[in-house]
């Protein structure tokens, strides 16, 4: 009995005979609904068509191999990571943040969302200790899951990309 993989989520449900009627991630006000509708896979599937390793471990961070740290931020999920690439961006370091950091417009700020689709933003509280978690970080580069980069200074972008979302959610950075 297989236990199905969400194709738009990535996440696993219980062994059931059939796949399930829907996701759970992807039901959630976080997530969404493919245009094309809830697809399975299963991994035994994805195993004869790519080679793919499962890395899904807990804690708060992980040593992927030497210079690859994984670091969980949540925010966006709970246990939404990042990947440092300490070699990466000729040894000035990268972060692959996903949509847990997200880049935004103009590859100059960062912002941070509970959930994209809906537009729901994150507490200062949670967003001042992403900002806190990745200060210690060497990198001057952020790729996201969506082809856009901070080509530079991107450690600085996100402290005060932090600072601005804090200040808009206070009423301290515009009145409209
Ligand atoms: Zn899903």
């Amino acid at each position: 009995m297989p236990y199905y993989i969400c194709k738009t989520c990535g996440v696993q449900h219980a062994q059931t005979v059939n796949p399930p009627n829907s996701c759970l991630i992807c039901d959630d006000e976080r997530q969404y609904i493919h245009p094309d509708g809830q697809s399975w896979t299963t991994l035994e599937d994805m195993r004869e068509k790519e080679n793919l390793q499962n890395i899904l471990k807990s804690g708060e961070t992980l040593n992927m191999k030497p210079g690859l740290d994984l670091y969980r931020l949540g925010g966006h999920f709970k246990g939404g990571a990042v990947l440092h690439w300490s070699n990466g961006n000729e040894g000035k370091g990268c972060l692959l943040t996903g949509d847990v950091i997200t880049v935004a417009a103009d590859r100059n700020w960062v912002s941070f969302m509970y959930s994209y689709p809906n537009l729901i933003p994150l507490p200062a509280s949670k967003v001042e200790e992403i900002a806190a978690k990745v200060k210690p970080l060497q990198f001057n580069r952020i790729y996201n899951a969506f082809s856009k980069v901070v080509r530079e200074n991107a450690g600085e972008a996100v402290q005060h990309s932090a600072v601005r979302y804090i200040k808009a959610l206070n009423s301290e950075l515009f009145h409209t």
